[in-house]
């Protein structure tokens, strides 16, 4: 895929490299920033890392409950086409292979997604609009919170996926699965040597002079608001503890139940449990205090975001990378694959 370069750092001063190291602070402990660390760190720069949470790994963070591995932000099952990134994460941890399942909870009944050759086998088979309906409308109403007529044209009149075959696997690409010992672990790994100051205020960084910033977190929040904030949706996440359950991820396509999808915890790992932890999504929107989700690129946002693009344009050594300093939906292998475009040793970090 390709990047949009929105600003124009001179890279050159990095090249002086091992002789003559560079002090750069990184803002954000998340997949942007670990990935970032990684490669200046091995590139032989001083690097510092500032996390306002209270843990690596940003939102792939995940924690023991109850003896389950719980992805503590929704859940995140990595998958890519991209070799480059995926040898540089198999650096760091090596991975179960785990694809994830999806059904919906449909008024017609409960059936894969995508919507394939089983799903019309339980229910028929539905021309691409009525399975626009089915399963996208009620949740996007309730993902967006809006009524279905203004969700963006842009999300709305995608046409979902028919799946000519019997695979229920939600990802198709080469490469799926979630580290073996848990995505904290191996951000955990990824940062050894490099000293990380967590639960910092948003700017404690300031207060420390460098060479170079990358700044992971959204990019208003840099430039101080001034041209207003962008919005955001946001996730209230409860967690239950229930009997494991037959199905992954239970999307919920209906406006019964409030939530948009239910997750089964314990088979990230396939871990045969009697009792499971179960996570439930209740979308909300983005406030101070909430943690910000999915970027809402309609609205005022598009114009707000072009405004800090310009902004950060004129930055002198300062990248910004990741989906809040970028204001986009990145999936992780796309997030490690815009920072090693837009920094340079990214060769050396594959070595
Ligand atoms: C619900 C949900 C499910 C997802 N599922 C998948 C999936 O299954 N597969 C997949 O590939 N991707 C998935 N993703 C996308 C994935 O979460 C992102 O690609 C990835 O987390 C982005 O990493 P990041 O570092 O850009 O952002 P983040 O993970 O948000 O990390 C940014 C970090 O910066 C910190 N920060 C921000 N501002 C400051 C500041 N001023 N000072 C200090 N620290 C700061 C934040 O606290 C945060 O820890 C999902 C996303 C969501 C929302």
């Amino acid at each position: 895929m390709a990047y949009e370069k929105f600003h124009h750092v001179d890279f050159t001063h990095f090249s002086q490299e091992k002789q003559n190291p560079m002090k750069i602070t990184i803002v954000g402990a998340g997949l942007a920033g670990v990935t970032a660390a990684v490669i200046l760190r091995d590139a032989g720069h001083a690097v510092e890392v500032f996390e306002s949470r209270d843990h690596v790994g940003g939102n792939c963070f995940d924690e023991w409950i109850n003896g389950v591995l719980v992805h503590r932000y929704g859940p995140h099952g990595f998958h890519t086409d991209n070799e480059t990134v995926w040898n540089f994460l198999n650096r760091f941890t090596e991975f179960r292979p785990t694809a994830l399942e999806v059904v919906a909870n449909t008024p017609l009944g409960v059936i894969p997604v995508p919507f394939n050759d089983v799903s019309a086998g339980l229910i028929g088979d539905l021309s691409p609009e009525h399975i626009r309906d089915l399963i996208f409308r009620a949740y996007s109403e309730k993902h967006w919170g809006i009524p279905w007529e203004e969700v963006p044209r842009s999300i709305s009149t995608r046409l979902p996926e028919r799946r000519r075959s019997t695979d229920c696997r939600y990802h198709l690409d080469r490469w799926q699965g979630v580290p073996a010992d848990g995505y904290t672990c191996m951000f955990e790994h990824m940062l050894d040597g490099v000293p990380c100051h967590l639960g910092c205020s948003p700017d404690e960084w300031r207060r420390f002079p460098s060479d170079h910033v990358v700044f992971t977190g959204s990019i208003d929040e840099y430039f101080g608001n001034t041209h207003g904030r962008l919005e955001y949706r946001s996730l209230d996440f409860r967690y239950e503890s229930e009997p494991k359950r037959r199905y992954f991820q239970v999307n919920e396509c209906n406006h019964q139940n409030p939530w948009t999808r239910s997750v089964d915890h314990s088979h990230w790992l396939g871990q045969q449990v009697e009792n499971t932890v179960v996570g439930y999504e209740h979308p909300c929107e983005w406030e101070p205090g909430r943690v910000r989700m999915y970027p809402k690129a309609f609205g005022p946002n598009p114009e707000r975001y072009k405004l800090y693009r310009e902004a950060a344009s004129g930055e002198r050594n300062v990248t910004f990378v990741g989906r809040l300093a970028t204001y986009k939906y990145l999936d992780m292998d796309d997030v490690i694959a815009q920072v090693m475009t837009k920094l340079p040793y990214s060769e050396a970090a594959l070595q």
